[in-house]
């Protein structure tokens, strides 16, 4: 896969749009894990440099602690920390997901791998219906024992369903994250500020969309099917 990409380029850097809970972090991890490319989140980066506590570092962390969301300036400083510490070969896969998020992002994110001879190889677009994605985080539960994760059916006796982890029972409580109203809110601000980057990138060539609300396999296998044919 990687020998068919373009040469003399230092990294292929693919990037993954779609609402947040369409699984981008799921097959970001997949991909990493099977085919052994590098996988960039924004969370991992700014937690990365603050466990270095860099000038830098320091300055996110007192952002963070004050409960303040991290400003484009201070995540595309920690972003570039991240691309230089990292030792690329030539042609090296690296998979972003929560960055670029809007069209100015895009476009300071296009200067930025400039600085390190690449551009933006291939963007990923996992589509997903709001109606369905509010389906599947209704089934979402968490437990609150043991932190696992499961989908359960609606409408389930949540107060005596056992975790399939932990087995403890009644544990499984809805996080914050998984509401519905929380949903329709992310998913708005998607479609405010992401989404027109679907556009963006369909204008320079580069832009695949996905139905991202099919099985994880499925949706794993479609986009490796998409990299071989690059
Ligand atoms: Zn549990």
């Amino acid at each position: 896969m990687i020998q068919g990409y373009e040469a003399g380029l230092l990294m292929k850097v693919i990037i993954f749009l779609g609402p947040p809970g369409v699984g981008k972090g799921t097959q970001c991890s997949l991909l990493s894990t099977r085919l052994g490319v590098k996988h960039i989140s924004t969370g991992a980066i700014i937690r990365q440099e603050i466990a270095s506590e860099s000038a830098l570092g320091l300055r996110v962390k007192s952002i963070v602690e004050a409960g303040h969301l991290v400003d484009d300036k201070s995540i595309f400083e920690c972003l570039e920390s991240a691309l230089s510490s990292m030792n690329f070969q030539n042609n090296d896969l690296i998979l972003l997901d929560g960055i670029p998020r809007n069209l100015s992002q895009a476009k300071e994110f296009e200067v930025l791998i400039g600085k390190f001879s690449s551009k933006v190889d291939l963007v990923i677009s996992l589509s997903a219906d709001l109606n369905k994605l509010l389906e599947r985080f209704e089934r979402r539960w968490t437990c609150s024992a043991c932190g696992k994760i499961e989908s359960i059916a609606p409408h389930t006796d949540m107060s005596h369903y056992a975790c399939r982890s932990c087995e403890k029972t009644g544990t499984m409580f809805r996080r914050k994250d998984d509401e519905p109203e929380t949903v329709k809110r992310r998913f708005a601000v998607y479609q405010q500020e992401t989404l027109p980057l679907v556009s963006y990138y369909a204008d320079k060539n580069n832009l695949s969309i996905i139905d991202g609300l099919r099985q994880p396999e499925i949706v794993y296998a479609e986009i490796v099917s998409i990299l071989l044919r690059k």
